[in-house]
């Protein structure tokens, strides 16, 4: 595995595999690796010839009063994870060169980004699509790889791809999980062993509407409002948000219409720590009847 801090040396490797036809596979991650993270290599190298994995914790994504300063970055053990999984190139770009002093230009990812993860945490979301975006013309990648994990983002992430016509097929990674269901994170490491127990509330919300849904209700805000009571007496526990939207739109929904996909999505704090976790759901059924 071969490291690489410089953008535009990555950008050459890159013109170099793309002139050998190698077909290449991005993984974009902020470091701190875990299962999630290894997940989605495993499905990069089934798909792609090269795999680079980006490793990057992106200022422009964190708010003034975000964890940035204090986000994990155990950058030998992340190495070490990512050359035992048989990543081929590892860029970890240095802050100043992925953000010059001459830096202005910014991607503004349209409406989906107001909502939910995007009104919770203002900018966000126009930090990751521009991060994206630059890593997308980095890495020349063919084919690039996001986890369901983070939902709203890969949504919006299709939509740039898809309105921006950007010649990246965009990949989905289902959710790694702990055993208790709680998904994996790098942000897990701040809850206690307490908090860490209380944090199964969110998969248990989970649960409760796979439930719910598959016995046929199709009252989401009924069921969203008891997911909500599940979390709620979590002890420490204050969701931000938690109810059901349309997949594609992040449109929040009340009711499930046949034939079309919805998707619970949450925000609990935990403590201090605030996790998300989301679950996708088809209501069956024919459209036209
Ligand atoms: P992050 O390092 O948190 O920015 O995540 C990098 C990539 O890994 C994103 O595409 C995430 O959606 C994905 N990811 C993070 N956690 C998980 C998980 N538990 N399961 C699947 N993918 C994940």
């Amino acid at each position: 595995m071969q490291i690489i801090t410089d953008p535009a040396e990555m950008q050459a490797i890159a013109e170099n595999l793309r002139l050998q036809r190698q077909l290449i596979g991005v993984v974009m991650t902020m470091g701190a690796l875990h299962d999630g993270h290894l997940s989605l290599v495993r499905l990069a190298q089934k798909r792609a010839g090269t795999v680079i994995m980006t490793l990057f914790v992106n200022p422009l994504q964190f708010g003034p009063d975000e964890d940035f300063e204090r986000y994990p970055r155990p950058f030998e053990q992340d190495a070490a994870l990512a050359r035992s999984a048989g990543v081929d190139y590892l860029f970890a770009p240095e802050p100043g060169l992925m953000y010059p002093e001459e830096f202005r230009c910014t991607v503004d990812p349209g409406p989906m980004a107001g909502r939910f993860e995007g009104s919770a945490r203002p900018g966000h979301f126009r930090g990751v699509a521009t991060v994206v975006l630059k890593l997308l013309n980095i890495t020349k990648a063919h084919v690039a790889f996001f986890g369901e994990k983070d939902a709203q983002q890969l949504a919006i992430i299709r939509r740039i791809a898809a309105d921006m016509n950007i010649d990246t097929r965009i990949e989905a990674a289902p959710i790694a999980r702990e055993p208790d269901g709680l998904a994996t994170s790098s942000r897990n490491i701040y809850l206690s062993p307490e908090e860490r127990e209380h944090a199964a509330a969110l998969y248990r919300a989970i649960r409760h509407a796979e439930a719910e849904t598959g016995r046929g209700r199709r009252d989401l805000a009924a069921i969203a409002k008891e997911g909500l009571a599940i979390v709620s007496s979590a002890p420490g526990a204050k969701p931000d948000y938690l109810c059901f939207v349309d997949d594609d739109t992040f449109e929040p929904a009340d009711e499930a219409a046949p034939g079309k996909a919805y998707r619970l999505v949450m925000a609990v704090r935990i403590g201090t720590t605030r996790l998300i976790d989301n679950w996708r759901y088809m209501c069956e059924g024919n459209r036209d009847t």
